[in-house]
């Protein structure tokens, strides 16, 4: 971690949002850890650091936002990913997941429909040193020429979860991704068996901003 972004005082709220998710029922210590590491306020337009370390979501650019600190564990809890994996993320944003995977130790390839979001991330994922694939398009048709992927993330709320996508599973993988129309989803995992069979399990209600179809350009 690159320790000019960094501070003593961030890493002490950092510490305290960690208790905070530990006492909300995470419980991946991988997972807290990673947490405790990557500095969230490096993701966010206004680095003011009650904001980075509160438990809540917060405005990117372009209408979007940055997950919620227990909605990031939670759905990277659900994932269990292993060092060395190679994970498949749709909607890059700030980049703060992503670089919660990679500092587990993931393969990490990221998709973003925003072109200036893309950009955003991939400065931003440069300065701390993490060594992200990040891709500018429509998620819907996922990386096929990268995968298959041992894990698959979707960090925006889909109607329903592209076929594409389980196909670009490795058997043995998991999909979670927010199931439902605007206003609140299912969180959902989705795993493959080693002969190709899927089953699905819910975890509860979370809101997340949609995901949509093509690309925007404009900067
Ligand atoms: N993972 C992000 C939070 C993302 S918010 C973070 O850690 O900050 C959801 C993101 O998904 C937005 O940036 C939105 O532009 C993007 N998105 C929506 N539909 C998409 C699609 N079809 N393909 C790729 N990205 C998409």
């Amino acid at each position: 971690m690159v320790s000019e972004l960094d501070s003593f005082l961030a890493k002490g709220k950092r510490k305290k949002l960690i208790e905070k998710l530990r006492g909300k029922g995470i419980k991946d210590e991988a997972v807290l850890e990673a947490m405790n590491k990557v500095p969230r306020h490096v993701f966010m337009d206004n680095a003011f650091l009650h904001h980075a370390y509160q438990d809540k979501a917060f405005p990117i650019s372009a209408g979007q936002t940055i997950s919620q600190p227990y909605t990031v564990a939670f759905q990277t809890e659900l994932l269990q990913v292993k060092k060395r994996d190679k994970v498949l993320e749709i909607g890059t944003g700030s980049g703060y997941q992503a670089a919660i995977l990679a500092e587990m130790g993931a393969r990490v390839y990221s998709i973003e429909r925003q072109k200036e979001l893309f950009q955003k991330a991939q400065k931003t994922l440069h300065k701390l040193d993490y060594d992200i694939h990040f891709f500018f398009g429509d998620g819907h048709e996922g990386k096929p020429q990268y995968g298959p992927y041992n894990a698959i993330l979707i960090t925006a709320a889909t109607g329903e979860i592209p076929e594409n996508l389980l196909e670009q599973l490795k058997p043995g993988g998991c999909l979670v991704a927010p199931v439902g129309q605007s206003g609140n989803q299912v969180m959902t995992r989705i795993s493959k068996s080693e002969t190709g069979e899927y089953e699905k399990t819910n975890h509860g209600m979370f809101v997340f901003v949609p995901m949509l179809r093509g690309t925007v350009n404009d900067k």
